[in-house]
């Protein structure tokens, strides 16, 4: 055997072992030299309907993939990549697609002749589990998107009054004892304010529990208007009674936003299910940080006393207690 058979052999072996089909193709006439018949058996075509054209070739593979083979052989012409690597899929004779990929180089290009040799192997098996593993994280994707939206909805549900959106008692007392500990750490001004609705029970009693609800709405959005988002803790702490913890205000702020709002509440028309409005008023009760105060209940404890007191003088009224 001389040298050149030997090393054809060689090759033989080769790419038997590593399941790779030899091509080669002359792009100056578009015809495929050799090659590819490895592939066309495993495709199940019998080897006369093996392509002698390259054309013949881009006539089986997925259309969705010509593009970006003729770009990796443009771009392999131009010299912009040192060899030339794409993936497609070709149709077999049962009419499945089957991934495979192509490696090759321009090995000859004299004017005449552009010999253009490579590789092609069978990709099906990895593609297959890449888009298998796709399709999981897509689906673990989704079941941590719901697992967010159902932890955010778990959080509001714990935090929130469901009637007012306002905070629930629990979480005002929390947020608040933490609120006083930083002020009281850093000898900052905080303050505690108790709203009561006047005479709620009349409006239960004459317009009924709806128009109750409908009222206790009203009273909130309004106390949200007037206070700042993000900064003042607003809760629900009973039935007609809300609670603001104030950081960072002085009894002087507390004692106009108070006022404020007592105002706002007083001049609220609130419209009712039947078409007519009814108006409430609130008493409040003021309580500012001062030491020796250590707990946010000896604060709420002030500001209660406060609040009976406007109650006792007469309702729709401030009173505060240092
Ligand atoms: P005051 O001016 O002294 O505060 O008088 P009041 O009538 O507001 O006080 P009272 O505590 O006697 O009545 C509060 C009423 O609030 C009694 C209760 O039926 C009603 N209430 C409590 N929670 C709700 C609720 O969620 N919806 C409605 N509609 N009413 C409620
Ligand atoms: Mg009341
Ligand atoms: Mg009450």
């Amino acid at each position: 055997m001389n040298e050149e058979d030997l090393y054809k052999k060689r090759l033989e072996v080769a790419l038997e072992a590593s399941g790779l089909d030899l091509w080669e193709n002359d792009l100056s006439t578009g015809e495929v030299v050799f090659g590819l018949t490895k592939v066309f058996a495993d495709l199940g075509y019998a080897s006369h309907e093996t392509a002698a054209y390259v054309d013949d070739i881009f006539k089986l593979m997925h259309p969705d993939d010509v593009p970006s083979i003729n770009q990796a052989i443009d771009d392999h012409l131009n010299g912009l990549t040192e060899r030339y690597y794409s993936e497609f899929r070709i149709r077999a004779k049962n009419g499945a697609w089957v991934w495979y990929a192509n490696y090759g180089k321009i090995v000859e290009n004299d004017g005449s002749t552009t010999r253009f040799t490579g590789v092609c192997f069978n990709l099906n098996e990895k593609k297959c589990q890449e888009q298998e593993l796709q399709a999981l994280n897509e689906q673990l994707t989704e079941k941590n998107m719901l697992l967010e939206r159902m932890n955010a909805e778990l959080h509001t549900l714990a935090t929130r009054d469901s009637m007012t959106g306002l905070y629930n008692r629990r979480h005002l007392l929390e947020a608040g004892e933490r609120e006083m500990h930083r002020a009281q750490r850093f000898e900052h001004p905080l303050a505690l304010m108790i709203i009561d609705i006047d005479f709620f029970k009349r409006v239960n009693d004459t317009w009924g529990h709806i128009a109750g609800d409908q009222v206790i709405r009203a009273v909130a959005d309004c106390c949200l208007e007037q206070t700042r988002e993000k900064v003042d803790i607003v809760g629900r702490i009973g039935g007609e009674e809300f609670a603001f913890v104030l950081p960072e205000t002085t009894l002087h702020n507390t004692l106009a936003l108070a006022e404020r709002l007592r105002e706002c509440i007083a001049a609220k028309e609130i419209p009712l299910n039947d078409g007519t409005t009814l108006s409430v008023t609130v008493s409040v009760g003021v309580a500012a940080l001062k030491p020796p105060l250590t707990s946010l209940n000896e604060l709420m404890v002030c500001a209660d006393r406060a609040l009976y007191r406007a109650k006792r003088a007469g309702r729709n009224q401030v009173h505060w207690q240092e």
